[in-house]
C-alpha cells in the first residue's frame, strides 16, 4: 500500500513579533508538526502490518529537508518537498492545492495521512481541502484506523462520543495527536536515513502557475497576527444570599449575558 504524510514543520515555539504582527520563524528552530508525527506514526504502524511504501510530502524552505529526517528515521521511505519563493505566504487553499498537484504525480496513492491541525496557525483545512482536490473521500479526527481490504475502517472523536466510519480507499484520513505514541529514532535510523531520497521540487517541476500557489494562489490574507490579550475583571459581591444573586443578576443582564 502506498501512503503519503503530509508533514508541514512549525516553529519548535509560538512567538509573536508584536510591532509586525506576524509570526517570529527566524532564530527558532524548525521540527515536525506534533499531529504530522503521530501521522507519520501511524504510517509506519501500517506499512509493518500491510507492507508498501511511505512517501512524506511537505511545502515549505529549503531548511524543511533536515526537518524531514527525523520522519525518514521514523520509518518513511521517501520525501518529497515543494520549494519554491513562489510558493511563499501560501493560504490554506494554496497550500493544499500544491500537496494535491504533488500526491497526483506520484504512483498509486491508496492512502493519504495528515495530521488534524498545525501548531503554528492550526485552521484545520488543508487536509479536507486535499481531499477535496484529489476528489477522494476524507475521514477527520481519527483515533483509530483498520485497514480491511480496499476500505478502510476508522473510530472518529466528537465532541463528547465516538462514531466509527468505513470508506473506500483511496482516502485521506487526519490523525488526532492522542492516537498513538510516536516513536523515537535510534542513531542507526537517524544513519540510514540520510541515505534515503528526499526529491526537491519546484512549481515549475509541478507544472503549478505562479497564480494557482503562493500569495498569488490565496484568496485569503493574513493581516495580523497577535494573541488576545486575557482581560480579568474581579468584583467581590458582598451582603446576604438574595443581594448577591439579585445583584449578580444585573451585573449578567446589563452585559447581555443573560
Ligand atoms: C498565525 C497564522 C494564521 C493563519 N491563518 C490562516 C487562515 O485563517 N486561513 C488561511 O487560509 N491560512 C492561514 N494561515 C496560513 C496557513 O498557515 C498556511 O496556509 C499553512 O500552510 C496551512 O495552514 P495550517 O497551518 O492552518 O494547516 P492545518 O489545516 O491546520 O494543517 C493540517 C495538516 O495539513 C498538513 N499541512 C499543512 N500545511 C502543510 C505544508 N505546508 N506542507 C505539508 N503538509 C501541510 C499537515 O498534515 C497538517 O497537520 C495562517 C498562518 C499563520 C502563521
Amino acid at each position: 500500500m502506498n501512503i503519503v504524510v503530509c508533514v508541514k514543520q512549525v516553529p519548535q515555539e509560538i512567538r509573536i513579533n508584536k510591532t509586525k504582527g506576524t509570526l517570529i520563524r527566524d532564530g527558532i528552530k524548525g521540527v515536525i508538526n506534533p499531529c504530522d508525527k503521530n501521522a507519520i506514526e501511524l504510517a509506519v504502524t501500517l506499512k509493518e502490518k500491510h507492507g508498501g511504501k511511505i512517501t512524506l510530502v511537505s511545502m515549505g524552505p529549503k531548511d524543511v529537508e533536515n526537518t524531514l529526517t527525523h520522519g525518514l528515521a521514523m520509518g518513511a521511505d521517501q520525501a518529497v518537498l515543494i520549494c519554491d519563493r513562489v510558493c511563499a505566504g501560501a493560504d490554506t487553499l494554496a497550500t493544499a492545492f500544491a500537496l494535491a498537484t504533488v500526491i497526483k504525480k506520484l504512483d498509486d496513492v491508496q492512502l493519504v495521512l495528515c495530521g488534524k491541525e498545525t501548531a503554528d496557525s492550526g485552521t484545520q483545512h488543508v487536509g479536507p481541502q486535499v481531499a477535496h482536490y484529489l476528489g477522494i473521500p476524507q475521514v477527520t479526527y481519527v483515533v483509530n484506523l483498520l485497514i480491511e481490504g480496499s476500505k478502510i475502517r476508522a473510530k472518529r472523536q466528537l465532541k463528547d462520543e465516538y462514531e466509527t466510519v468505513e470508506a473506500g480507499l483511496p482516502a485521506l484520513v487526519t490523525v488526532v495527536k492522542g492516537i498513538n505514541e510516536p516513536r523515537m529514532p535510534t542513531y542507526l535510523d537517524i544513519y540510514e536515513a540520510s541515505k534515503k531520497d528526499t526529491h526537491k521540487w519546484c512549481a515549475e517541476d509541478l507544472g503549478l502557475k505562479e497564480d494557482e500557489v503562493g500569495i498569488q494562489g490565496s484568496p485569503t490574507r493574513i493581516t495580523k497576527v497577535f494573541a488576545p490579550e486575557a482581560k480579568r475583571e474581579c468584583k467581590m459581591l458582598r451582603g446576604s444570599i438574595e443581594d448577591i444573586s439579585s445583584s449578580l443578576a444585573n451585573d449578567l443582564k446589563s452585559k447581555g449575558l443573560v
